[in-house]
């Protein structure tokens, strides 16, 4: 069992935010940034590639339900949702899951850095995506 399916059946504690039939919030071990959650799916499925539309819709409205919540009660500035997919993506606990990030600085300890890779061919990856 998956450290998320035993935190969502009690086997290990955890601070929850908010549980439903489909899915859960809680406090993100790690604090990346004050109020860092995790929203999961009940149901163990690894990535966004293995989850069903109809809980994927609700993941996406408590997603950002808990957003809107948490820079009402932390005062944050901004936040960012993040899902990582696979380990080369940083994925760490295969179970789905979206972070929300509340964010206060441009200086704190969350960076995502956006750097420009000019040696890709973008009318080649254009082709492949749409041909
Ligand atoms: P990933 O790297 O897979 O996107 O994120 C996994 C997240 O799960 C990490 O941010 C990590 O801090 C968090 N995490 C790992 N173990 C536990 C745990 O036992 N409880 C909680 N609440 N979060 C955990
Ligand atoms: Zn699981």
């Amino acid at each position: 069992m998956c450290i998320f399916c035993s935190i969502i059946s009690n086997k290990i504690p955890s601070y929850k935010l908010y549980e439903d039939d489909l899915c859960l919030v809680i406090l993100d071990i790690s604090q990346v940034t004050q109020g860092h959650c995790l929203v999961l799916p009940k149901q163990h499925v690894e990535t966004l590639l293995d989850v069903d539309e109809k809980t994927l819709a609700h993941l996406a409205s408590i997603t950002k339900k808990y957003a809107s919540i948490i820079r009402n009660k932390t005062g944050c500035s901004g936040f960012n949702i993040l899902n990582n997919n696979f380990e080369s993506a940083g994925q760490t606990i295969a179970h789905l899951h979206y972070h929300i990030i509340p964010r206060y600085t441009a200086n704190d300890n969350f960076k995502i850095e956006f750097i420009e890779h000019n040696s890709i061919n973008i009318d080649r990856i254009y082709r492949l995506l749409t041909e």
